[in-house]
């Protein structure tokens, strides 16, 4: 689903990513940890293709396609979504048309007909049940007044609706509240299939109780540093992070 190799990217002219791989196979959920200002949000926005980060070295293919070139909003088109990006306040959009404006701008790029308002009806009714989303909640302004746990709920509803084929979740290191948390852990959870793939970016351990992960990758300094399975992530609750600048030598 998304292959990462000797990925190196910069910003300003300074080197954050100094030589990233990555495979991730569909169905998978891979969780990178790793202390604050080690590059795990220039990781998720650098695959995500924002235009502030510069690649110097290295490809990104997804589904086998070298998307290194593509911007940030082709990147979507092919199914890459990224949390937090959409996170204006539009007075006067509700979350639903929002979402449908969203969907058929996707459709419309990859050459789509524009979905049935039938058919749009059905996919919001079946999606916001699944992720046990209040209809008044639908048809709020976008984003104006949400509470954490609400952005939350609106962003997983994106995910949701918007079907991607690789999620990156970057948690920030803004704790979420436990609430968020769940709502987070249990949209992915009830989002995940054989057919996508996930990458959750957190700074604890916490969120890795909900959404239980296939692999762990420690970042360090702009380098994945350990990777392991679920264990190491409790390893890293435990024991913090010095052990890992020891034992790697960094
Ligand atoms: P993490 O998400 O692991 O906390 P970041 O990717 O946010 O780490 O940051 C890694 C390093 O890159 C930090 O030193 C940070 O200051 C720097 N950095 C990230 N984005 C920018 C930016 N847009 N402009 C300048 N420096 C940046
Ligand atoms: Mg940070
Ligand atoms: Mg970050």
């Amino acid at each position: 689903m998304l292959s990462i190799k000797n990925l190196h990217a910069s910003v300003e002219d300074k080197e954050i990513l100094r030589g990233i791989d990555l495979e991730v196979k569909p169905g998978e959920v891979h969780a990178i940890m790793g202390p604050n200002g080690s590059g795990k949000s220039t990781l998720s926005s650098v695959i995500a293709g924002k235009e502030e980060y510069e690649v110097t070295e290295g490809e990104i293919f997804l589904q086998g396609e070298d998307i290194g070139e593509l911007e940030a909003d082709e990147r979507a088109h092919k199914g890459i979504f990224m949390s937090f990006q959409y996170p204006v306040e539009i007075p006067g959009v509700t979350v639903t048309n929002f979402l449908k404006t969203a969907i058929n701008e996707t459709r419309k790029a990859r050459g789509q007909e524009e979905m049935p308002a039938k058919d749009m009806l059905k996919m919001i009714r079946e999606k916001s049940e699944l992720l046990e989303i209040d209809r008044k909640f639908l048809s709020r302004s976008l984003n104006e007044g949400f509470s954490g746990g609400e952005k939350k709920r609106n962003e997983i509803f994106q995910m949701a609706m918007l079907e991607p084929k690789l999620a990156i979740l970057d948690e920030t290191d803004s704790g979420l509240d436990i609430d968020a948390l769940r709502i987070v852990a249990n949209g992915v959870n009830k989002l995940r299939s054989k057919d996508n793939a996930v990458v959750v970016i957190t700074h604890y351990q916490r969120l890795l109780e909900y959404i239980v992960p296939d692999f762990v990758h420690v970042l360090y300094n702009g380098k994945i540093v350990k990777s392991g399975t679920k264990e190491l992530a409790l390893e890293l609750e435990e024991k913090g992070y010095d052990w890992i600048k020891e034992e790697v030598g960094v």
